[in-house]
C-alpha cells in the first residue's frame, strides 16, 4: 500500500506543514490512512496525525471527514463533548502523491485493546458504567445537535483519554515503528482479516489459559497484574470518515458488521438509531469480553441470514411487519416473517445468557439486560436516544457483584455458544 495513490511513507522526525509537526511514532493504522504521534512546535504538545492515501478517492474521503470535524469543532469549543476534537488540517505532497492531513488530539488506547488487555474477561460492571457515560455524552452531542450518524461505532473507534502499561501485554503486537503496522484495524465498514486472526488469536490463547494448559510464559502473564481499577475510563468517539449526516446519506451498506443494526441489514431505511444499536453491542462486549454477534455464512445460508437468527435466538422473533419491511426482505424472510433458510431457532434471551455463560448474577443480569434490551429493540424508533439513556438508573446504580467473582467463574465457563444452537436447513 506504500505506493502511488496508498500511505504516505513516514520515517522518524519527518516534517509536516512548513515544519510545524514534527513525527515521533506510530500509533495506528486504517483502510484510509496512517496515524502518527507528532510534536507541535507551535503549542509544544503531542498531537495525532492522521495521513489521508492519495489517491482521489481517499482525497474526497478526508475532505468529508474534515468536513464533518470541523462541525464538532464548531459545537463544541470547549472540548467537553467527548468526540475527538480537530485541530488543524493540511496537504502534504510525498513520493506517492498529495496526501491529505488531519491533526487530531491525540488520544490513548482503544476500548479493543481495553478488553484484549483485560484478557477479554469482561470489565467490572462500574467501569462498564463509567465508559457509557462518556459514550453517550458525545453520542447525544452527535446525534441531537449536530444531526451526525457516526455509522461506524466499534471498540476501536472509541479511545481512551489514558494510555494503558503495554509492557505487560501478552497480546501486543510488536514492530519496528517505521512501515510496520502495529495494530490490526478496520477496512472502513468491514473488519479486516488481519484483526479478525489478532482477534481469533487472542482469544485462543484466553481459552488455553482457563483450560489450565497454558504455557509457562501464559502463566506469567496471567499471574501479572491486569489491575485496570487506575485507568481512567474517560474516553472518546473518533473515526468520521464513514460518519454522515441523517438527512444527507451516501452509503447504504454502514457499519462493521458485528455492530451492524437489522435495518441496515435488510436495507430498510436508517437513522440515529442504527448508533444506538451499535453502542448496545459495544456495552455487551465491556461488561463479557465477546462480540455479541459473530454471524458467518454456511451451506444454504448467508452471513446476513446468519445474523438475522442470531439477533432472534437473543432477543425473540422480529415482528413480521419489520421483518418484511426491506428491499432486501424478500430475499431472507417468507410472508409470514419466518426466515427462509434457517428454519429452527433456539432462543435464549440475554438475561439467561449473562448468567448461564458469563456467570452474571441474577440482580445483575436483570438490571444490565433491562438497559440493554431496549436498545435492541428491532423496531429502529422504539430504541432510547443517547439522551434518554443517560436516565437510565443501570448507569446510577452502585452495587454488582465484585468482577474478581466473576472472573473466577470464567475458568469454568461452558461453552453456550449460541451459534452453535441452531439447526440450519438447507434449501
Ligand atoms: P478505518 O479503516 O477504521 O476507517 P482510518 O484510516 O480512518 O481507519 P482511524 O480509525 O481514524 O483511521 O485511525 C486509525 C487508528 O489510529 C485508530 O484505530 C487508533 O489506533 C489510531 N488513532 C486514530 N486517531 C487517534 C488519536 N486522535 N489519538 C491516538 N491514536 C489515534
Ligand atoms: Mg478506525
Ligand atoms: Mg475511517
Amino acid at each position: 500500500s506504500y505506493r502511488k495513490g496508498g500511505y504516505h511513507a513516514v520515517r522518524v522526525a519527518d516534517h509536516f506543514a512548513g515544519g510545524r509537526y514534527i513525527a515521533q511514532r506510530k500509533l495506528g493504522w486504517g483502510q484510509f490512512s496512517t496515524v502518527w504521534l507528532a510534536y507541535d512546535t507551535t503549542t509544544s504538545s503531542y498531537v495525532a496525525l492522521k495521513i489521508q492515501k492519495s489517491a482521489a478517492e481517499f482525497v474526497q474521503a478526508a475532505i468529508h471527514e474534515i468536513d464533518v470535524l470541523l462541525s464538532i469543532a464548531d459545537g463544541d469549543p470547549s472540548n467537553s463533548k467527548f468526540v475527538v476534537q480537530l485541530i488543524d488540517h493540511f496537504k502534504h505532497t510525498g513520493p506517492n502523491g498529495q496526501h491529505q492531513c488531519m491533526v487530531l488530539e491525540f488520544l490513548g488506547d482503544s476500548l479493543l485493546r481495553l478488553i484484549r488487555y483485560n484478557r477479554y474477561k469482561g470489565l467490572p460492571l462500574n467501569k462498564v458504567r463509567e465508559i457509557c457515560k462518556y459514550v453517550l455524552i458525545g453520542l447525544d452531542y452527535l446525534h441531537s445537535e449536530l444531526g451526525i450518524i457516526h455509522t461506524d461505532l466499534k471498540p476501536e473507534n472509541i479511545l481512551l483519554l489514558s494510555t494503558i502499561d503495554h509492557s505487560k501485554d501478552p497480546f501486543r503486537s510488536g514492530g519496528s515503528p517505521i512501515l510496520e503496522r502495529p495494530e490490526g484495524n478496520t477496512n472502513g465498514g468491514i473488519t479486516s482479516l488481519i484483526e479478525k486472526r489478532l482477534r481469533r488469536r487472542a482469544r485462543t490463547a484466553v481459552a488455553k489459559i482457563s483450560g489450565r494448559t497454558a504455557s509457562i510464559e501464559g502463566r506469567e502473564a496471567a499471574k501479572s497484574s491486569r489491575n485496570i481499577n487506575g485507568v481512567d475510563m474517560r474516553c472518546k468517539i473518533v473515526d468520521f470518515g464513514n460518519a454522515c449526516w441523517a438527512d444527507k446519506q451516501f452509503a447504504e451498506e454502514i457499519q462493521t458488521r458485528q455492530y451492524r443494526a437489522p435495518e441496515v441489514i435488510l436495507k430498510s431505511g436508517y437513522s440515529f438509531s442504527v448508533d444506538m444499536w451499535s453502542f448496545a453491542s459495544i456495552v455487551f462486549e465491556l461488561a463479557t469480553g465477546d462480540m455479541l454477534f459473530t454471524p458467518k455464512g454456511g451451506q444454504g445460508f448467508s452471513e446476513d441470514e446468519d445474523h438475522l437468527a442470531l439477533m432472534m435466538e437473543l432477543l425473540g422473533k422480529m415482528p413480521r411487519k419489520i421483518a418484511t419491511s426491506g428491499a432486501m426482505s424478500k430475499d431472507y424472510f417468507d410472508r409470514h416473517g419466518d426466515l427462509k433458510r434457517i428454519r429452527r431457532l433456539k432462543y435464549l434471551p440475554l438475561d439467561k445468557l449473562l448468567i448461564d455463560k458469563y456467570k452474571f448474577s441474577a440482580n445483575d443480569a436483570r438490571e444490565f439486560s433491562a438497559f440493554l434490551l431496549p436498545l435492541f429493540d428491532f423496531a429502529p424508533e422504539k430504541r432510547p436516544t443517547a439522551r434518554q439513556c443517560l436516565q437510565h438508573p443501570w448507569l446510577n446504580c452502585k452495587e454488582s457483584t465484585p468482577n474478581e467473582m466473576r472472573n473466577e467463574s470464567t475458568v469454568e465457563k461452558v461453552n453456550v455458544g449460541m451459534s452453535n444452537l441452531k439447526i440450519k436447513v438447507g434449501k
